[in-house]
């Protein structure tokens, strides 16, 4: 096992001198960006080990049923035309956002899947499992001002699972949503269902439902600096055009966003907007964002293509601008604190990792409900059909 040390790991300030009986205060983890530049960390090329699909009522598929096509329209010298108001409310089938589904459907294809991982037996003992919008968060909280988050973390059979916990805000904020805020939301699965076909090489339809049951989510190997990663993310389609239609090179994010009409605005779009679509497609290894931007009356008249790997450029030279090594030395900084904070091996064990903006990140130790996230299933299932790897139990730090 490689050493996880690092100069900024947390804890190392808090170490209690020899023969000092007063309890160690508990270790934190700073996030100010400054402390985390340096040279890009190794991350490694992702790659798709397998995919599912949730349908309308969100029930789970081990299939790609769900995956779409991106069918752009045809660039005769006219630009789109999308009313992303067309259906709204009465075509519109919002998932019940009640439903707190934490790791469940990814956890139910590692089970069906976990005896043919490559990588090696014991590789997913080393991993740490999440949801890549788990990730994305992690990246971008060097820099995130507004909205802090919670991160559950329980070890089981050695592997660390990561699943986020609505914070008490977050729910305020999502039961008093306000409406043109619903609609908004509407808006943005309503310009997916213009540029994606069920097939490939079909046009798409946009007189029927939103239903944003359905999703089509890949599941993806990587790895940061010495952190093995197996995590899930919603792929909004498939390019049937791409260069290399191997996944994920072939998938491509949609997104909508105001139409911009002055340098300063255009500014604030790269420094806040595109660090979050840099941080959600980097992660998966989804090379293009295509965006299309909205005017006040909710109509995208025009597309634009943003190669992930280009975002960073448009802030390179920008003071207020982010750094993509500043976001992946963070997230691994906080994947280690996480290893070395949950030593026990007990998927009844959850230490809950918070942060607010302006502070630094905090845990707390928890037993069984309501945090408790790695549902009996997953510990009956492995005692009758144990894995080829050999459960590992982490040393103290
Ligand atoms: P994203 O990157 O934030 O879109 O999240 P992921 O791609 O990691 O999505 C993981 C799973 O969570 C998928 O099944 C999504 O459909 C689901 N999901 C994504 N965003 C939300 C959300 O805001 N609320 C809830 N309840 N589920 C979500
Ligand atoms: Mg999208």
């Amino acid at each position: 096992m490689e050493s996880r040390g690092t100069k900024r790991e947390a804890g190392e300030i808090e170490v209690a001198e020899p023969g000092n009986k007063l309890p160690r205060p508990a270790p934190s983890l700073p996030t100010d960006p400054a402390l985390y530049s340096g040279p890009f960390p190794f991350y490694r090329r992702p790659s798709e080990l397998g995919c599912f699909s949730l349908d309308a009522q969100r029930q789970y598929h081990g299939d790609a049923r769900a995956l779409r096509y991106y069918s752009p329209p045809p660039t005769n010298g006219q630009s789109p035309n999308f009313d992303l108001r067309d259906g709204y409310p009465d075509r519109y089938q919002p998932r019940d956002e009640e439903v707190q589904e934490r790791l469940d459907h990814l956890l139910r294809w590692l089970l069906a899947h976990r005896g043919q991982l490559e990588g090696g037996p014991g590789w997913l003992a080393g991993a740490i499992v999440t949801w890549r919008g788990h990730l994305t968060k992690l990246l971008t909280t060097p820099y995130e001002r507004q909205e802090g988050w919670q991160l559950a973390a329980s070890r089981f059979q050695g592997t660390l699972y990561l699943s986020e916990v609505e914070t008490p805000a977050a729910r305020v904020q999502r039961l008093t949503r306000p409406p043109l805020l619903r609609e908004l939301m509407y808006m943005g699965y309503k310009f997916e269902q213009y540029m994606c076909a069920d097939k490939p090489g079909v046009s798409p339809d946009p007189s029927g439902e939103v239903n944003t049951n359905v999703a089509f989510c890949s599941v993806l190997r990587s790895r940061l600096g010495n952190h093995p990663l197996l995590f899930s993310g919603e792929v909004d389609c498939t390019n049937p055009q791409a260069p290399s239609t191997q996944p994920p090179t072939c998938y491509v994010e949609l997104k909508t966003s105001k139409e911009m009409h002055s340098p300063g605005q255009w500014k604030s779009f790269y420094r806040h907007k595109l660090l979050k679509w840099w941080a959600q497609s980097f992660l998966p290894g989804v090379p293009n964002v295509v965006a299309g931007f909205r005017n006040p009356e909710g109509f995208v008249c025009s597309l634009k293509t943003f190669p992930t790997m280009e975002m960073f450029e448009y802030v390179r030279n920008d003071r207020d601008g982010w750094n993509p090594s500043v976001c992946m030395n963070f997230c691994a900084a906080f994947l280690s604190f996480a290893q070395n904070t949950v030593v026990e091996d007990d998927p009844r064990l959850v230490y809950l990792f918070s942060w607010e903006p302006g502070g630094p990140v905090t845990v707390s130790e928890h037993r069984d409900a309501p945090h408790a996230f790695l549902p009996p299933w997953v510990a009956a299932v492995s005692i009758l059909a144990p894995s080829t790897g050999s459960p590992t139990r982490r040393a103290a730090p």
